[in-house]
């Protein structure tokens, strides 16, 4: 993923969020003459069907939205994962901007804006958000975070997106005991009110999937939570 990809936007993805059908076209006209593929939805829930079925590199978000309005969206999307999300919003509204980037967004225009200073954002947020390591090593145990994809000693191991989330959470803190209460927010997000048994329960399931045939290990750190340990390459 070098540059010249991200600056003429050739094979990335960008889903375009907004219900207001003039608005979205434009977007997608600019996008799609930058080189960029464009996918659209129309409300919340659509969004997050095409954010599964397409797996955007970027995500353009209005904030006003009907089902599901924009920061719904965002929080679901980053309970999975990282994916840069540029926000559009109507008002100017200083709240709003900042609960949308609180929630994970990484950059917001107010509109009207220019659709050329749109695609520069969009440009300038992914190369900014371009992983500059991209492979996270542990032991045997290889996590690739842009395909998100994992493998013990070579092999591929099948995880759940919340699985993959929680061993990429475990990974990036090597060593370090997590919370159950920090593993709920870094993983389910921070309006999840389930109960920790949750994180046990996953937890439980990545050990049958990684444990056995690594060299990696979860340990439960009795009273405080868990830690990744394993050799450091
Ligand atoms: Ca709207």
């Amino acid at each position: 993923m070098g540059d010249e990809k991200v600056a003429t936007g050739l094979g990335r993805v960008v889903l375009v969020v907004e219900d207001e059908g003039a608005i979205r076209e434009l977007i997608h006209f600019h996008l799609a003459r930058a080189g960029f593929s464009v996918a659209e939805a129309a409300d919340g829930l659509e969004a997050l069907a095409a954010w599964q079925s397409a797996r955007p590199d970027l995500v353009v978000l209005d904030l006003m939205l009907p089902e599901m309005d924009g920061l719904a969206v965002c929080r679901a999307i980053r309970r999975q994962a990282m994916t840069p999300i540029l926000m559009l919003t109507a008002k100017g509204d200083e709240a709003d901007r900042v609960s949308g980037l609180d929630l994970g967004a990484d950059d917001y225009m107010v509109k009207p804006f220019s659709p050329k200073e749109l695609v520069a954002r969009v440009r300038a947020l992914l190369r900014r958000t371009a992983p500059t390591d991209e492979l996270l090593r542990i032991g045997a145990l290889v996590l690739d975070r842009p395909a998100q994809r994992v493998t013990v000693a070579g092999e591929a191991v099948t995880l759940t997106l919340t699985e993959f989330s929680l061993l990429r959470c475990l990974i990036e803190h090597p060593g370090r005991v997590l919370s159950r209460r920090f593993l709920l927010q870094e993983v389910w997000g921070y309006d999840f009110f389930g109960d920790s048994r949750t994180v046990d329960v996953h937890i439980h399931h990545l050990r049958e999937k990684i444990g056995e045939r690594s060299d990696v290990l979860i340990e439960t750190v009795r009273g405080a939570g868990y830690r990744l340990v394993g050799e450091e390459r």
